[in-house]
């Protein structure tokens, strides 16, 4: 109503300096201006944080904005500070006095972004704070940041999360944004649940990344120097993750005995250490960070030329996010993964050690996908994009598989043989189990079950194992074939399947050549 279209640019250009909208910002901002309940989800340097900022700014009232941590919180509030929007944070760094004195502050209607952690938010004092609030100066939005972490699916759960549905249901005619970077599907139906969301209306960016190239390397005894040729090509800074503690401290040492400027971070060094050593990096007193999984989130180094996972991820999610911390200039920038058997060992380990069935199964079912990319043959952007459900033709140019030309072949028959046998088993199997019937194999439960009478039973001995599970894999990543996310991957009959078994579709699959894949525990 007080923003009118042709207003809304200007508002972008007088409050933030910018010329134009970025992709979706938009269509966006003037549905939260319309009051309704939205979930965004971008690619990080998407571009989310102006998505409220600048409603916050066109609406009366004061908007609330969730953020899980201080640190994201503190830089956020000075960036918008110095832009000269009125802005602030509560949370528990702040001594009593100061807190008082912001807490005055909103309340005679002075700021606009008010910024809180979900712990702090939810005390029933707060709460109190937040009725008051809402009758003197108005309460615009809830902002619900780095939304993902209110499921179990995302790669960040905090239980804090789980309560934000209080606020909806203290205060229902208030509208909430969820925004996160986690694209899939599954998250954002938890967050929707999770949260309450009124028919929100959904924002999904692509999370194509065009200025990356990815790459996964089978870990091998020369690992090391590939990775030294790595970091010397790069021409700028980088980060290595490692799995574990243990390996960044052996690798950061290797490294240094070479000549490369690096630091460790992972979180079994003192606070202190590891932000001075977060610090030099960001002002590139070293190249190289060696890092846990620890160290990422909310770091904002633009010009990062490389990320390396010199171990497997445990998520392909999770792998997404840290890799795109590489190019967020949108310079191009490589994402390298090296990887082998006994990574997976150790993932599985850790994954044992976790207290949950449940949870267990879950981490089992993500590490799955991860082992797939891992493997594949195919364009690495579209097993990613596809993992977020986003559909991408593949042949992105800019990843190893597309770039080194690899042999297609038409596969119809074999994918007509795999799906009949799904059908048979009434899917009910994961991919092994399938496997073995059409390779004929003498295992017990099969005949227990009287699958050996089956017509599929035996029809596949002319392809390896590897050969069935990579079309098993294509089939999957081509949207062929569907496999539960429940952790026990069960593979499930869709539309195209059913196009494929009565021959109404070709299916053509990448060959692989033979990776030769040794698998060592000490690779450095
Ligand atoms: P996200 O939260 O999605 O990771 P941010 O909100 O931090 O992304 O935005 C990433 C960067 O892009 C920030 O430096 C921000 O100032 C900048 N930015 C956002 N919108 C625009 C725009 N319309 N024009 C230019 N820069 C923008
Ligand atoms: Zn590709």
């Amino acid at each position: 109503s007080f923003a009118q279209p042709q207003s809304l640019e200007q508002s972008l250009k007088h409050f933030f300096g910018y010329d134009s909208f970025r992709p979706g910002q938009r269509e966006i901002i003037e549905q939260a201006l319309q009051r309704r309940d939205l979930l965004i989800v971008m690619p990080t340097g998407g571009g989310k944080s102006l998505c409220f900022q600048l409603p916050a700014l066109l609406k009366p009232g004061i908007t609330v904005v969730v953020s899980p941590l201080i640190a994201l919180m503190q830089d956020q509030v000075i960036a918008l500070e110095d832009n000269g929007i009125a802005a602030t944070f509560l949370n528990s760094t702040l001594l009593p006095e100061e807190l008082r004195s912001r807490e005055a502050a909103i309340l005679k209607g002075k700021i606009k972004l008010v910024y809180v952690a979900p712990e702090r938010l939810l005390g029933e004092r707060f709460l109190s704070f937040l009725d008051l609030v809402k009758t003197q100066v108005g309460i615009s939005a809830f902002a619900i940041d780095e939304a993902h972490c209110v499921s179990e699916w995302g790669h960040d759960f905090r239980p804090e999360y789980r309560q934000l549905k209080q606020l909806r249901h203290r205060y229902p005619q208030i509208p909430m944004m969820a925004l996160t970077a986690t694209a899939t599907p599954r998250v954002r139906e938890d967050i929707i649940e999770q949260l309450a969301l009124n028919q929100p209306l959904i924002h999904i960016a692509s999370f194509l990344r065009p200025n990356l190239y990815y790459e996964v390397l089978p870990k091998h005894t020369h690992s090391f120097k590939q990775l030294l040729k790595i970091i010397q090509q790069a021409g700028g800074s980088g980060i290595i993750y490692c799995l574990t503690r243990k390996r960044v401290e052996y690798l950061a040492f290797k490294l240094r005995e070479k000549g490369i400027a690096c630091l460790p971070y992972h979180g079994g060094l003192p606070d202190e250490e590891r932000r001075e050593n977060q610090i030099r990096f960001i002002r590139d007193d070293v190249e190289v960070m060696v890092a846990t999984v620890a160290f990422g989130m909310g770091i904002n180094k633009p010009d990062v030329r490389f990320v390396v996972h010199y171990d497997l991820s445990r998520t392909l999610e999770s792998y997404y996010q840290e890799a795109g911390r590489a190019g967020r200039d949108n310079d191009p920038a490589k994402c390298i993964l090296f990887w082998s058997g006994s990574d997976i060992k150790t993932i599985e380990y850790l994954i044992a050690q976790k207290p949950q069935p449940d949870e267990q199964r879950m981490s089992r079912h993500q590490l799955r996908h991860m082992i797939d990319y891992a493997e594949s043959t195919e364009c690495r952007n579209r097993i990613i994009l596809g993992y977020f459900g986003e559909k991408f033709p593949g042949n992105c140019g800019q990843c190893d598989n597309c770039r080194e030309i690899k042999p297609i072949e038409d596969w119809t028959i074999e994918a007509m043989k795999f799906l009949s046998c799904v059908a048979r088993c009434k899917e009910r199997y994961g991919m092994s189990y399938i496997i073995d019937i059409l390779r004929g194999s003498k295992s017990q439960k099969i005949f227990a079950r009287g699958h050996d009478k089956l017509s599929t039973y035996g029809i596949g001995k002319d392809h390896t194992v590897d050969e069935w599970k990579s079309l098993g894999r294509s089939l999957i990543h081509q949207g062929l074939l569907d496999r539960t996310t429940d952790g026990y991957g069960i593979l499930k009959l869709n539309a195209c399947s059913w196009e494929v078994m009565q021959r109404q579709r070709r299916v053509e699959i990448v060959i692989a050549q033979k990776r030769n894949l040794d698998i060592q525990t000490r690779s450095l």
